[in-house]
């Protein structure tokens, strides 16, 4: 049986690193918000989606990810049929105490859509993002308590914060503790609450963030910035802020990866002769390139190197150029009897598809 991560973006777990780049694309945008909006259930998808990649993306994480469970529970990853069972129930079970360790106070994620153009995503930018978070209180310090006003111990936890609970589970009955509800883990009850927060300990702020965008970064790619998304109370862990990425087309500009491509359009009399003809650079710059004579349309050259560089991998992608022969129109009289003169001249042998064609 398949770990959960690798059921949510459909691939084996013999998957590639590129199978599962793929099946993720599919599946971010299947799930995306923008193309779902309002339905929870899909934006739950998404959320699941994203992180299972970024486990999987990951070497590191993924061999941890992908090594059997060890001891707990009688190594339940062991594989074969018996344990498969158990295995997917030890996930639930495990995802259970996350779930009440969130609920604890620790703050939600903020998933936030961010567009780049198409330069920014490629050479990579320094960005300001706007986010609307819980910020803990300044008047209270994110106790909120109004300020001199004492705390009384919780009845509900005696103070401790914690208290017992006991759940039913086919390996018995488990008690562990969690987090007291009555006074939120802090084990103290205000006596009078903050004026500025009603007590919550934070108040909603707009914080404008620096993101760095890194070179190469891509269309439909998530960017996780961790704890910078709602601040949790009494200084729990803060959630994450969850970046997806838009970035706009470009004019002339295609891109795949790292690779740029680009169609130049040439005359047919370049396309014959050839020509040194000018190709355009992403930085706006402009390189000369020897245009062979007899240039079929729809010819590519690679201009290795002159794409996108992802300088943490150290890798540069390469130029891809379409030739795209265009032919003049409205000719005069006298430029028609000029081709027409010239067309007489060419052999039929010199039109090698029109040669292999015409045999068949
Ligand atoms: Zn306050
Ligand atoms: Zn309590």
């Amino acid at each position: 049986m398949a770990k959960p991560y690798y059921d949510i973006l459909g691939v084996p777990e013999t998957a590639t690193e590129a199978e599962i780049r793929s099946a993720y694309r599919a599946k971010a945008k299947k799930y995306h918000p923008d193309l779902n909006q309002g339905d929870e259930q899909a934006a739950d998808m998404f959320k699941k989606v994203n992180e299972a990649y970024e486990t999987l993306s990951d070497p590191q994480k993924k061999a941890a990810y992908d090594k059997p469970a060890g001891q707990g529970f009688g190594g339940a990853r062991a594989g074969g049929a018996g344990g498969a069972g158990r295995g997917s129930f030890f996930d639930d079970f495990v995802n259970m105490f996350d779930t009440d360790a969130r609920e604890s106070g620790g703050g939600g994620d903020i998933s936030l859509n961010v567009t780049l153009t198409f330069e920014e995503a490629a050479y990579g930018v320094q960005k300001d993002v706007s986010v609307t978070r819980n910020e803990p209180c300044a008047a209270c310090r994110g106790t909120g308590a109004k300020s001199g006003t004492q705390y009384a111990k919780c009845n509900a936890c005696g103070g401790t914060g914690k208290v017992r609970f006991a759940q039913e589970t086919p390996f018995g009955r488990v008690v562990s503790m969690k987090a007291c509800s009555a006074c939120g883990g802090s084990g103290k009850i205000i006596k009078e609450a903050c004026p500025a927060c009603n007590g919550r300990g934070h108040v909603r702020k707009n914080v404008n963030l620096r993101i760095t965008f890194p070179a190469g970064i891509e269309h439909g790619q998530i960017m996780t910035v961790p704890g910078e998304g709602e601040k949790g109370k009494h200084g729990t862990k803060p959630g994450n802020l969850v970046l997806m990425i838009n970035v706009m087309p470009h004019k002339i500009f295609r891109r795949k990866g790292l690779d740029l491509s680009v169609d130049v359009p040439i005359s047919f009399t370049q396309a014959i002769l050839g020509d040194k003809i000018l190709i355009p650079m992403l930085k706006g710059t402009k390189v000369a390139f020897p245009l062979p004579e007899g240039t079929q349309n729809g010819t590519v050259f690679k201009l290795k190197g002159q794409g996108i560089e992802n300088v943490k991998k150290g890798v540069t992608g390469d130029l891809l150029v379409t030739v795209d022969v265009e032919m003049p129109k409205n000719l005069t009289k006298e430029q028609k009897a000029k081709i027409k003169e010239l067309s007489e001249l060419i052999k039929p042998d010199q039109y090698d598809k029109i040669k292999e064609f015409n045999r068949r």
